[in-house]
């Protein structure tokens, strides 16, 4: 994404969002505009702390942006090189930290889907690491062929299709992607037995974001329609029926490649706990749908 289709809004030019905006998650008129780039404005709401692109993409725009997600490329990365053994190795390391971040250890043979499954990398590392067996849900056609290819129980199912019950839910990378987030919450929370588990993770707005101001890497549009601040995450979730068990939040937003120092950026905001990444281990504590 080049540099010059990107901008810092300043806080003046609130006015140009109008009156009419609100936001699609709480309704609240309240508003600071945070970045604009690629003719998308990202506009945080001050009421639930949570932002949104505006204009929001709809959600055929949105399916249809995924089917060639192997060809994309961000941020001089290919999308297609997230499934190397070197990335897999990464990403299993990254998991297993979580997982003890959070004091989290799957029950044993328990029923999981995992939402936005991908090429099933997810489902791989929890057949691998904890024999559990895993089913995945995602939008792209593509990607849902190469995790069956693999051998993974994956579908092009809406969380609107399934029945459940299962007893773990997990979006990794997913809920900043999708059309409707409190809904897809309140799908989540039908589909969790009771006392199920939801793990989330996503982009984090704070400090780190603040920081690097339009240069954030997780200021992605299209793609990423909704980024949540911490309190904003938490209140929706509370507000969807879940009450947290494990919060953890890590990584200075510095990439692998650009920057010898990443590791000690990182070590800094993990124990100040203000990384620019989420993840979140909630329990179904009410049930929202009758
Ligand atoms: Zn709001």
């Amino acid at each position: 994404m080049s540099k010059e289709a990107v901008k810092t809004v300043s806080k003046s030019a609130s006015g140009s969002i109008g009156t009419a905006w609100r936001c699609p998650v709480c309704g609240s008129g309240q508003q600071e505009p945070l970045v604009e780039k690629l003719g998308y404005l990202y506009v945080l709401c001050t009421g639930c702390g949570v932002a949104s692109l505006d204009p929001l993409p709809d959600e055929a725009l949105l399916e249809g942006m995924y089917e060639d997600f192997l060809a994309l490329e961000c941020d001089g990365v290919k999308m297609s090189d997230h499934f190397s053994p070197e990335y897999k190795e990464a990403y299993f390391r990254e998991k297993d930290l979580d997982f003890k971040d959070l004091s989290f250890t799957p029950p044993a043979s328990v029923s999981m889907l995992d939402v936005g499954c991908a090429d099933g990398i997810f489902l791989r590392y929890m057949d691998e690491r904890h024999s559990v067996e895993g089913e995945g849900i995602d939008v792209s056609l593509t990607m849902v062929e190469a995790a069956r290819k693999e051998g993974f129980n994956c579908s092009n199912s809406k969380l609107e299709e399934l029945t459940g019950p299962y007893g773990l839910v997990t979006l990794w990378d997913t809920i900043e992607h999708l059309p409707d987030p409190k809904k897809s919450l309140r799908e989540v929370n039908r589909l969790l037995a009771e006392t199920g588990d939801l793990i989330i993770q996503t982009p984090c707005i704070g400090t780190v974001s603040d920081a690097w101001g339009a240069e954030w890497i997780q200021y992605q549009p299209p793609y990423h329609t909704f980024l949540f601040t911490e309190e904003g995450l938490v209140r929706l979730l509370e507000e969807s029926g879940f009450s947290v068990s494990g919060l953890v939040r890590f990584g200075a937003g510095v990439t692998e490649s650009g920057n010898s120092l990443k590791p000690v950026f990182d070590s800094v905001v993990k124990s100040a706990g203000i990384g620019d990444t989420i993840v979140v281990w909630a329990k179904k504590t009410a049930v929202i749908y009758p």
